[in-house]
């Protein structure tokens, strides 16, 4: 069921270019084969073919007029349910917010679709971005294409598997925890989660936003690169979003990967590692040291609190986000007596178990006298957690770890544990308190032939370094270690 053809963003636009195949007859193909596969991986939720179709039409009329073509020509696309689409149902993977259509489109899929992009549809993922195996979505789980016993990892769940199966050639994720990274990982192909600020989260359904940060998940690194550097940069329309100049990524992967300092963080390779996943990733660092990179050792001591501190301030940044759901304004409502019994209704019916327990789980961690031990704690730790990145930036250029502890798990498994589902983003988290660039990219398989994932972070804005380095990784045969 996994895609063999691997279309990339170049290629299609060559091809495009050349005649050998219009815009149409992509969307065309790739509608079929989302009817053929999606019901056994219910990756995609809503399917926006109008939409496509007339983007394919706007790209052949530019290519029979010989102009020149955008940078993503002809890309057919999926989006994260999360991720605002104007007219086309966003739902975030919840019963809340079922036919809710948003006036408007996120600064992401504008800003794709203004470079070519064919928006397929909406991908399916845990509720509001809440998990890491897209189990908690109310419209039921994702099949991983590789293993369909298996989760595709979450909470980009259904774009990991969308592209992973050959039903887009990219995807928007999100990732607030591991989210892009993890799934890319599970399902084998490269995931990143730029730096906090250098894409635009309008449009962005907020779940943690100090933490939250929307990436491209794609067939091949060089794809990536093309797509951030299509979303990277200021928004007008999102205060946080970075003036930081963008990096020309296409021409910054080419360059040499040989002298870069590859640091390898002691905590990473700890108890509770799949002893596959270690091997893989050790194979995976000999491959970068022939590729002329200098492994160094590096302490990052305040790892072992991240997850702690990481669903502290989720929760907390949880609890006020989601108090707008409230079944007034955005999707359904659950009618009743009187003002207060309609909130409790709409939102006792409407939130899955999961959102409940965050909501719960962060409103006590802001209260009243909890406060100062938790929130506050949580935040002084979470600098802690940047320092021990700065300091490793100073002996290392980039550092290298695994995805995720184990490759991706069983359908099921965890589901009546929500500490071991918490504790699968242990080495993800820790980047995304810091605020740092991370990309999964594929590093070989288990016997069983389930994908492993080597992580690489980069220094706040460097993701041209980080790019570089997952593309000799994966030239050089790293998917193959
Ligand atoms: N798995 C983590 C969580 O459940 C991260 C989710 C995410 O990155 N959106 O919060």
């Amino acid at each position: 069921m996994t895609n063999d053809a691997r279309l990339t963003v170049a290629g299609i636009r060559a091809d495009l270019a050349a005649k050998k195949i219009s815009a149409r007859e992509l969307v065309t193909e790739y509608r079929s084969r989302i009817d053929r596969e999606n019901p056994g991986l219910n990756a995609y939720l809503a399917l926006s073919p109008e939409r496509a179709f007339a983007q394919a039409d706007r790209i052949d009329r530019m290519v029979e007029r010989g102009a020149e073509l955008p940078p993503l020509a002809g890309l057919p696309l999926a989006v994260k349910d999360v991720i605002a689409t104007r007219g086309i149902p966003t739902t975030c993977g919840s019963r809340i917010l079922e036919g809710y259509r948003p006036p408007y489109d996120a600064t992401a899929v504008e800003r794709l679709e203004q470079a070519g992009a064919m928006v397929l549809g909406k991908t399916n993922c845990d509720e509001f971005a809440m998990g890491s195996s897209n189990e908690n979505s109310a419209y039921g789980p994702v099949r991983n294409p590789v293993a369909p016993d298996r989760v595709p990892g979450g909470s980009s769940g259904g774009s990991a598997a969308a592209v992973a199966a050959g039903l887009a050639v990219a995807a928007l994720g999100t990732d607030t925890g591991g989210s892009v990274r993890q799934p890319g990982a599970f399902c084998g192909i490269p995931a990143l989660m730029p730096t906090y600020g250098r894409v635009s989260r309008y449009g962005l359904v907020a779940f943690a936003s100090s933490l939250d940060r929307i990436g491209p998940m794609t067939n091949t690194v060089a794809d990536a690169a093309a797509l951030l550097g299509v979303i990277a940069g200021h928004d007008p329309h999102d205060a946080t979003s970075a003036a930081v100049p963008v990096h020309d990524y296409t021409a910054e992967i080419e360059k040499r990967v040989a002298g870069l300092r590859i640091g390898v963080p002691r905590e990473y390779f700890g108890e509770g590692m799949d002893a596959e996943v270690r091997a893989k990733v050790e194979a995976g660092i000999a491959l970068l040291e022939r590729l002329g990179c200098r492994r160094v050792e590096v302490e990052m001591p305040h790892t072992d609190y991240a997850i702690a501190t990481y669903y502290v301030i989720a929760t907390a940044e949880a609890s006020s986000n989601l108090a707008r759901y409230d079944g007034v304004r955005y999707g359904v409502r659950a009618p009743a007596d009187s003002l207060a019994a309609m909130y409790r209704k709409t939102r006792g019916t409407g939130f899955g178990a999961e959102v409940k327990r965050r909501i719960m789980l962060g409103t006590y961690a802001l209260s009243t006298g909890y406060y100062e031990a938790y929130y506050l704690k949580a935040q002084k730790v979470r600098t802690l957690i940047a320092r021990d990145f700065q300091q490793a930036f100073e002996k290392a250029d980039l550092l290298v770890t695994p995805t995720s502890p184990t490759p991706a798990f069983r359908l099921g498994e965890r589901t009546t544990d929500p500490l071991a589902m918490y504790l699968a983003d242990i080495y993800t988290v820790t980047g995304s308190l810091a605020g740092v660039p991370g990309i999964s990219v594929p590093c070989g398989r288990t016997a069983e032939g389930l994908p492993v994932g080597l992580q690489i972070f980069g220094p706040h804005f460097r993701e041209d370094l980080v790019l570089r380095l997952a593309h000799a990784f994966e030239r050089a045969g790293g998917s193959q270690v």
